[in-house]
């Protein structure tokens, strides 16, 4: 591959750069040697429940500085879907928490519970309740857009697997039997509002991830090339599965994020 094409990346967040709270890699080092490269750099996660301030200060706290211009999660790619379909400013109802909430509210949109929203957007609320579903359940049956911000049907935390907005959309799809149109990988919305951040075209751009069915399914799918590191969910066993008869392959695998910077500026050597 010729990576003298290569103009960024867009980089997974858990499973690459840390894992919970531990650095994987030496971080500064890292974005230091990505923008010697002079790369552009998006850091693009699924998770809509912590906004886009939340994401900088943890950064900050690896030492590492970074812009909100640097960030894109899966309640921007929601907001930005929704004002490219309806006016600003038009009413939504919103299944979610500050993180989804702050983000639509910033790109013009207002919580309603009318029957006049223009769509329910759904993701992770970890205060949910039956009326809180019930409001979405009819609203979505009336005829109102259906959309979800990540498939993750899981979601780790410090005592274990937790449900996670995928379950909860099951839920609304079960109550409706109407699909969500989803926002984050591996569909192509939230990569796409990285691309467009970056201003740059599918074949300039690398994504960097853990998981074969979220962050290289949705590289091949908006036609960029992909890289596994093997510090998150996919063990090298997961890659050959003895009998998966179509198995999602990436272009690149490394070890760890910190070979990104070699594998960029000095293909022949890895
Ligand atoms: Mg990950």
């Amino acid at each position: 591959m010729d990576f003298s094409e290569i103009r960024g990346v867009i980089l997974d967040m858990d499973g690459v750069l840390w894992r919970g709270d531990y650095p994987l890699v030496d971080l500064p080092g890292f974005f230091a040697r990505l923008k010697s490269l002079g790369l552009k750099i998006v850091l693009a996660t699924n998770n809509s429940t912590r906004s886009v301030p939340q994401y900088l200060e943890k950064l900050r706290g690896f030492g590492v500085m970074l812009g909100p211009e640097n960030i894109v999660t899966s309640s921007m790619a929601a907001s930005s879907y929704l004002s490219q379909k309806y006016p600003s400013g038009a009413p939504v109802y919103v299944i979610g928490e500050v993180g989804l909430k702050d983000t639509l509210r910033e790109w013009g949109f207002h919580y309603s519970e009318a029957e006049d929203v223009v769509a329910v957007v759904a993701g992770l609320d970890r205060n949910l309740n039956y009326n809180i579903l019930t409001k979405g359940v009819q609203l979505i049956y009336h005829g109102v857009e259906f959309i979800g911000t990540n498939p993750d049907r899981t979601f780790p935390s410090p005592s274990g697997l937790t449900p996670g907005t995928g379950a909860l959309l099951a839920f609304i799809q079960a109550a409706t039997g109407k699909n969500p149109v989803v926002m984050g990988k591996p569909e192509p919305y939230l990569f796409q509002l990285s691309l467009q951040r970056m201003e740059l075209s599918s074949s300039q751009v690398l994504v960097v991830g853990d998981r074969l069915d979220t962050d290289v399914l949705g590289a091949q799918r908006i036609g960029c090339k992909s890289v596994l590191v093997l510090t998150g969910v996919t063990t090298p066993q997961d890659i050959h599965p003895p009998h998966s008869v179509q198995s999602i392959l990436p272009d690149f695998i490394l070890n760890n994020v910190d070979e990104l910077p070699n594998l960029i500026s000095n293909p022949h050597k890895v």
